[in-house]
């Protein structure tokens, strides 16, 4: 039986990687770190099935602690200050969780258990102001965001413990990926959310930043599967993960109030606080070298995600209504 420590799994991706590697009959160990309040919400239906061990990503030893209780034969990093626009506000956390914490990670296999097999969550926001289009493993990068000029710095250190200490460090450069269990800051299930308690009655209009902005969006539970697929192969590599399709955010909007029978025009109001310091450009990712060498295909397609992201949305906010509606009585 395969172990593998995953950081960050309580994220949408990190949920979604333990229940791929659960059904693979993998012994699967997750890092969490303590919060005020428990969130468990993306792993509650898998949550006596992961071994759990405390941990922060800023804290070298609980994560060389981590390492040496899981002795994995894989590391999944997912752990971040995920959320770009909370990084003008967050600089220097981010640059802590987002960047630095990448070393600890690393710095606990390397000394912990040097021969695991190493996976970085990296992101197309590296691009951020395209130098070319579409984006690959070669295109260079210029970050526009300090989330994104940490993923920097989190994609070169693995490299570079790939190139040092010959260890077996991948870094996935991931595109947008969506899914239900995103969080509810991200544009996609800011909308799917929305229009739901639209559609419900329990909110009137859809305050929105740039509604021209293109993104590459796929979906968490395909891409979660390029990351085991990376750390299967020969060799370590980086990989460009993407759908290779752009939508813009008005399209995105479209597709959501049309699911349930509305028109976005009627709900969204346009607010200068949602628009990006600095935006990122178009990011168009071209996956060819992963489907080649990894044979990964994308699975489910932008409407699909919308749907689905807009149903589930339908279905919880239903349910938290009647639960409030209940206590009021
Ligand atoms: P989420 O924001 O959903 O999850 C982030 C995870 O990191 C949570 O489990 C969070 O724990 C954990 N975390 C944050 N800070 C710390 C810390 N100091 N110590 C320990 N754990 C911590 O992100 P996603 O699942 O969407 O993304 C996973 C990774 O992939 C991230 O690194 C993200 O930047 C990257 N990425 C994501 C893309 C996307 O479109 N989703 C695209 C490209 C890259 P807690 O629950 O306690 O907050």
């Amino acid at each position: 039986m395969k172990k593998a420590l995953i950081t960050g799994i309580t994220g949408q991706d990190g949920s979604y990687l333990a229940e791929l590697l659960l059904s693979k009959d993998y012994e699967v160990y997750g890092v969490r770190r303590r919060t005020s309040t428990p969130n468990f919400e993306n792993v509650a239906h898998i949550q006596n099935d992961i071994h759990w061990l405390s941990g922060d990503m800023t804290d070298l030893a609980s994560l060389i602690e981590a390492v040496r209780q899981s002795d994995p034969d894989e590391v999944y990093n997912l752990a971040a200050q995920s959320f770009v626009a909370a990084s003008w506000p967050q600089p220097l956390a981010t640059g802590q969780i987002t960047a630095l914490s990448v070393t600890n990670m690393l710095e606990a296999v390397r000394i912990a258990k040097p021969d695991t097999r190493f996976y970085q969550a990296s992101s197309s926001e590296m691009f951020g102001k395209v130098l070319e289009t579409p984006q690959t493993e070669t295109t260079p990068f210029y970050p526009r965001s300090p989330y994104g000029v940490a993923k920097v710095y989190g994609h070169w250190i693995t490299v570079n413990y790939r190139e040092s200490f010959d260890m077996f460090a991948c870094s996935g450069i991931l595109f947008n990926h969506e899914s239900p269990r995103r969080g509810l800051e991200f544009v996609t299930r800011k909308v799917t959310d929305a229009v739901a308690r639209i559609k419900l009655g329990l909110q009137q209009e859809l305050r929105m930043g740039n509604l021209d902005s293109l993104r590459d969006w796929g979906f968490a539970g395909d891409y979660v599967k390029a990351m085991w697929m990376m750390l299967q192969q020969d060799q370590p590599d980086d990989y460009v993960i993407s759908t290779g399709e752009m939508h813009s955010v008005r399209e995105l909007l479209q597709i959501a109030f049309s699911h349930v029978g509305l028109d976005y025009e009627d709900y969204v109001v346009i607010d200068p606080q949602f628009v990006r310091p600095a935006e990122v450009d178009l990011l168009l990712g071209d996956c060819a070298k992963a489907k080649e060498k990894l044979g990964w295909r994308v699975e489910v397609g932008f409407e699909q995600l919308i749907h689905m992201m807009v149903d589930t949305d339908l279905e919880r906010v239903k349910r938290q209504a009647a639960v409030e509606a209940s206590v009021v009585v």
